[in-house]
């Protein structure tokens, strides 16, 4: 199952698993390395919303979606989102263990309301046999400094055989949370661009824009701008949660 990640580091989890024996890394519960009561915690919602006004409907589109006010600050089309984070202290910690305790092997667990999410409705997505996954990129620092891409390795357990990762970030971003709606616009602008190899790949198709988290949209409007240059005429997210 974890093939793909570094082998190095898994012989390494393995050995000091051996050693004093696994525990859950979201409870500490003694066993699995997430045990099955947390596991069970990831429940996907029955229902999405609008990414504009939050008002519910069943497929994360916007408001009169062709005309309406709801969608013209957005150059996405619709945002899929998998779990409500704001109810969910558990949610909270599990993507802050993931991406700050560095515990990678959470993609496993932390896909799977993504994927079910996903599935249940790619039918929503226009030319959905010709979709693509396309995670969030991060910048070459911050890659160097967390060692792996947090949506990446989200995206390759969603769907790897439609996963391409064409995107990449030019400019480094320290502390993006911490700014403000209207800086972080400023500070995204241009910052992503399409790999220029996969330019042609891309044209035509629709294309899913995996996040852990997107709060927002501001990071999904840069991916989407810089896409739908590149002739993408369909832009969706897919995050785990959303922060509002
Ligand atoms: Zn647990
Ligand atoms: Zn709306």
């Amino acid at each position: 199952m974890f093939l793909f990640l570094d082998p190095v580091l898994m012989r390494f989890e393995i050995l000091l698993d051996l050693l004093f024996g696994t525990s859950c890394r979201l409870c500490g519960h003694p066993g699995d390395y997430v045990c099955s009561a947390c596991e069970n915690n990831f429940i996907p919602d029955s229902f999405q919303s609008c990414p504009n006004c939050g008002s519910k409907n069943e497929d994360g589109k916007f408001c009169d979606s062709d005309v309406g006010e709801c969608g013209q600050n957005f150059l996405f089309d619709q945002l899929i989102v998998s779990m409500d984070y704001g109810k969910s202290d558990f949610l909270r910690k599990s993507i802050s263990s993931y991406k700050y305790d560095l515990e990678k092997m959470l993609c496993v667990t932390l896909a799977k309301p993504m994927k079910h999410q996903f599935f249940r409705l790619r039918h929503k997505i226009p030319d959905e046999k010709n979709i693509i996954l396309c995670p969030v990129p991060l910048h070459k620092k911050k890659l160097k400094q967390r060692g792996f891409n947090q949506s990446l390795l989200l995206a390759k357990q969603i769907d790897d055989e439609n996963l391409l990762d064409c995107l990449e970030r030019e400019i480094f971003l320290s502390d993006q949370a911490k700014l403000s709606k209207s800086q972080r616009l400023k500070n995204l602008r241009g910052s992503i661009r399409v790999k220029g190899e996969f330019g042609d790949l891309v044209k035509n198709k629709s294309v899913v824009v995996v996040d852990d988290v997107a709060t927002t949209g501001s990071t999904l409007n840069e991916c989407a701008a810089t896409l739908k240059n590149c002739g993408v005429p369909y832009v969706c997210g897919l995050v785990l949660a959303r922060v509002r």
